[in-house]
């Protein structure tokens, strides 16, 4: 039984997804923030539920060779970063495992699982920033960060994964704001006028945005704040933004220029992009092209296709293929994300795109509508994922491949299984990390369509058959264990279904089934198709030779 405000030792033998020590007292389950794989602590237990609680680090009594010196006074309060104490080779790790435990025990996907992508930037990565602001007890203002699943507001003056010139940018505005006793925004009253500082960086031209989130349209003292700035050549557009509401959204739907241009333009795999205060852009630029590059190469592109961008926001991804397709349709839900679609595609030469402003439900039955035969689907939703109805959509147009990014593993996996159920293959899963220091992740999957005859063919095998046979004697598992083993090869659940399909083993519904000749399934090289048939003689599910 453990007991509130007791203190215990623990070993720290897991982590949650979000960055969360994982140990165990008398068997039930303990959660220490800050703690790291490989630590003996003494806690101090904060609060006690059913099956798990939660503890406070009191003492690190052994240390993990993970850890590493934390170079940051805001870590630990503010909701930002998780693994500061730990180094980035163990983070990667972890992110790989998560990644791969969602597909298993959320989708109950066996498929590759290529190593993650690493962000060659730790610090000074992300190219965007909202700070909300407060008062302190002096009546100066003061920015900082949200705490984790919180509205208090963590002072913080240097964020490491932000670019340095943001803190200048961020001392001058505040100071502007003291100077000419302007108010701050404050929730509980919802009085005041400044809710948020916003800033956005292009790292390729070097433009910076500064967009102050305001109760209202009018700022007091405006030409002043364009004189602090007008001197910075790299400021090239300030914007008010207008939020009235009381919400925990941070931005409102209407934007006004005070000085420069409506958006800043950065260079995404070539292409320049204009990026509005509303549209999303991903915040690890560098990060965000090798991921499109991934998404590029899973889609393997041969200029004939029809491809679609559901999710598109700015277009960045669909544009980042458009040379490599015949026709590209981009869908977003933000008007002004559109605009900029729309904008990047002209001011870069791509003549067969489209974009359609519209939720991507109601867009994929438009598409239904049109009798649009897409060859490949790229999807990037929100954390939330596709949905039933979307994917339910897509599976009607019947593309021969989806590639699917997303920042939600969990959400990834779900949907992904329901591809699965609806005639899909998992072909490969690869985990990107764009956000370093932090609890999120990134995921490329390439779902790839079963042939539909031969995969009725199957259900109807499947009905027949005594599944006591061959099939049920060693477990994909188990195959590539004794693979990797006896071979130092590693093999997929896709490598060995085509073995077992081609050796006349019945295979499962779920996986590959054999594949016509222009097929662009990957194909088990001979090698570990050897490997794979020693392995199932080995389980006596095929007969020696
Ligand atoms: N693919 C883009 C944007 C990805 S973020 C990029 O890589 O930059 C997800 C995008 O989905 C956001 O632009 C968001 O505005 C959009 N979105 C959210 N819900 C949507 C919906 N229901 N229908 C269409 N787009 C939506």
């Amino acid at each position: 039984m453990v007991i509130k405000n007791q203190e215990y030792t623990v070993h720290i033998i897991g982590m949650t997804n979000e960055g969360n020590g994982v140990g165990k007292i008398d068997g039930f389950t303990v959660f220490v923030p800050l703690t790291a794989v490989g630590d003996k602590v003494r806690v101090k237990i904060v609060k006690v539920c059913s099956s798990y609680c939660y503890a406070r680090l009191e003492e690190i009594l052994e240390s993990s060779s993970d850890r590493i010196p934390i170079d940051c006074d805001a870590f630990s309060q503010c909701g930002g970063c998780v693994y500061r104490h730990i180094s980035y080779e163990s983070e990667l790790r972890l992110k790989q495992q998560q990644v791969q435990d969602a597909f298993e025990r959320i989708g109950g996907i066996s498929t590759d699982y290529l190593p993650i992508c690493g962000s060659e930037k730790i610090s000074g990565y992300r190219n965007k920033s909202q700070y909300p602001l407060a008062v302190d007890i002096e009546g100066k203002p003061y920015a900082g960060f949200y705490a984790m699943r919180s509205h208090r507001i963590v002072p913080c003056e240097r964020c490491l994964l932000l670019p340095d010139q943001f803190e200048s940018i961020k001392r001058k505005i505040l100071d502007f704001i003291a100077e000419n006793d302007i108010s701050i925004y404050d929730e509980k009253t919802g009085k005041g006028l400044i809710r948020h500082i916003y800033l956005r960086h292009a790292e390729k031209t070097g433009e910076i945005m500064v967009v102050l989130v305001c109760t209202r349209k009018r700022l007091p003292h405006a030409d002043r704040l364009i004189e602090i700035f007008s001197s910075d050549p790299n400021i090239a557009s300030i914007v008010i933004n207008v939020n009235e509401k009381n919400t925990n959204v941070i931005l409102g739907e209407s934007c006004f220029v005070l000085y420069g241009k409506e958006q800043i333009c950065d260079v995404l795999c070539s292409n320049k992009i204009n990026i509005s205060p509303l549209s999303f852009y991903q915040v690890n630029r560098n990060q965000a092209e090798k991921l499109y590059e991934i998404a590029k190469d899973f889609a393997g592109l041969t200029g004939s296709e029809i491809l679609v961008d559901l999710y598109c926001g700015a277009g960045t991804i669909g544009l980042s293929m458009a040379k490599q397709v015949k026709q590209l349709i981009g869908v977003e839900i933000i008007p002004q994300a559109i605009e900029n679609a729309k904008e990047n595609a002209a001011q870069n030469g791509i003549s067969n795109a489209e974009f359609i402003c519209a939720d991507a439900a109601k867009a994929t039955q438009m598409l239904l509508w049109r009798q649009l035969s897409p060859d490949v689907v790229v999807v990037d939703p929100p954390r939330k994922g596709c949905g039933e109805s979307v994917v339910r959509d897509i599976v009607v147009m019947k593309p021969k491949k989806v590639v699917m990014i997303s920042c939600n593993p969990a959400t990834a996996a779900r949907d992904c299984a329901m591809f699965q159920e609806q005639g899909y293959c998992c072909v490969k899963v690869q985990p990107v990390d764009l956000f370093p220091r932090t609890a999120h992740v990134e995921t490329v999957v390439l779902l790839s369509k079963l042939q539909t005859k031969q995969h009725i063919e199957i259900n109807l095998d499947m009905d027949e058959l005594d599944l006591t046979g061959a099939e049920s004697k060693a477990s994909y598992d188990e195959i590539k264990s004794y693979v990797k083993e006896h071979t130092g090869l590693t093999v997929s659940s896709l490598n060995i279904a085509q073995v077992k399909q081609k050796c006349g083993i019945i295979e499962r519904e779920n996986y590959n089934k054999p594949k016509s000749e222009n097929s662009s399934q990957p194909k088990c090289t001979p090698e570990k198709e050897q490997a794979i048939k020693s392995a199932l003689k080995h389980f006596d599910m095929l007969e020696g030779d």
